[in-house]
């Protein structure tokens, strides 16, 4: 939501489904660049990105934007009522900056539905126990919005973006990406985990749980858009070996040299790590050598700086050798359900990137993907070898 033409634009999709005899409730999201304005503004008045203050302020652009959806749909002619994450009953935990919703009462928007109206409801906020307004984390509207559509048992939850869909890769790094008609949900959980930024995971995560009818569609065009399915207990024997690549730059690695090869070492580093509420991803340990070994792994960018501080700390008091760190990696992934009745699949994605010249840093692999850290310099070389490798910008799944 850009403007107010383009508020005109999404309230014409709403009447569209009213006029198909639906009853609508929309979640919106703050107006285009409004989230990052106000979280500038909140930093430069002493804010973090924990702070209560900043939950206020930076929750305040989809009050906007509901606001003025409401207007846009009553100058219409179709009755609506604007309502806010308290107003509807969205209780968090106290996490600021990346809240969690605990439970939501339908009560309120069902009742405004049997009054016939639009219920257009602020995205990416909450409330928690003790009255104060929390956010979701970023892109936390999605999450609202299949929240939401759980708690009302809505038959259908579809999620407008700037993308027509969930595609083979980026498409602003792989020309020849395609659009996919539909996606499972354990790969579209790996899929916004390794990088990809089509939904925020935690939506993900919960439409799988409460079985939410999941569709991500484009706010500019009209289309079918694709749809997240649940995979049956059988993997089909034509399904796509590989349906996606995904490039994620916003990690960095840690190494620690020379640590003492005895027990209790990686519990004492992880526990540290997170007590801190830093996400650890990948993990290496080398085979030791005259008792000692070296350990790897991989954390968020923007939790760099706090993880080598903890690190560093443990390290000395260990009396490991060293603590090295590298922001310039980027984690490349494979990822398709595929893969399960497939051999190879790992060593076909490892002669890829060597015949390319790249290196592999870290690998970890799960039943459904496949992720390598090279250098960051080889990330988009990367994604397009991968792409071309598994056949992707032509392949087409299985009906
Ligand atoms: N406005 C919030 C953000 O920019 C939430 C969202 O757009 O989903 O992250
Ligand atoms: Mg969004």
């Amino acid at each position: 939501m850009g403007s107010i033409e383009r508020i005109k634009g999404v309230a014409k999709r709403v009447i569209a489904e009213k006029k198909n005899k639906n009853d609508v409730v929309v979640v919106v999201s703050a107006m285009s660049g409004e989230t990052n304005r106000l979280l500038d503004l909140a930093f430069q008045a002493g804010g973090t990105a924990d702070n209560l203050e900043t939950d206020m302020i930076i929750s305040s652009g989809e009050q906007v934007s509901s606001g003025l959806l409401s207007l846009v749909l009553k100058s219409e002619g179709y009755d609506s009522v604007p309502l806010l994450g308290h107003q509807v009953r969205i209780t968090t935990d106290e996490v600021h900056g990346k809240a969690r919703i605990a439970r939501i009462d339908g009560e309120n928007i069902n009742k405004e539905l049997s009054r016939g109206k639009i219920a257009v409801i602020a995205g990416f906020q909450g409330i928690n126990r003790d009255g104060f307004i929390t956010t979701l984390g970023r892109g936390g509207s999605d999450t609202t919005a299949v929240a939401i559509a759980a708690a009302i048992k809505a038959d259908r939850c579809d999620i407008y973006t700037d993308v027509d869909g969930v595609y083979t890769a980026d498409p602003s790094l792989v020309p020849d990406a395609r659009r996919l008609d539909s996606v499972y949900f354990d790969e579209m959980i790996e899929m916004s985990s390794l990088g990809a930024k089509v939904l925020q995971i935690r939506s993900v995560e919960f439409a799988m749980k409460y079985r939410v009818n999941l569709f991500v569609k484009s706010t500019f065009v009209e289309g079918p858009g694709t749809q997240i399915k649940f995979l049956g207990e059988k993997i089909d024997m034509e399904e796509l070996e590989v349906s996606s690549v995904a490039c994620d730059k916003d990690e960095a690695k840690i190494s620690i040299r020379g640590v003492p090869d005895k027990p209790g070492i990686a519990a004492k580093i992880f526990s540290k790590i997170s007590e801190a509420n830093i996400v650890v991803d990948m993990i290496i340990q080398n085979i030791s050598v005259h008792g000692f070994t070296d350990l790897t792994f991989t954390v968020s960018k923007k939790d760099l700086k706090k993880s080598l501080a903890i690190t560093s700390k443990i390290a000395g008091e260990l009396k490991a050798k060293e603590v090295i760190s590298d922001d310039k990696i980027a984690k490349i992934s494979v990822i398709g359900v595929g893969m399960r009745n497939h051999y190879g699949t790992a060593s076909t994605m490892f002669k890829a990137l060597s015949k390319e010249n790249i290196n592999i840093m870290m690998i970890s692999t799960s039943e459904i993907k496949i992720s390598c850290v090279i250098d960051a310099r080889y990330a988009e070389h990367a994604t397009r070898v991968l792409h071309d490798t598994f056949g992707l910008g032509k392949a087409k799944r299985p009906k």
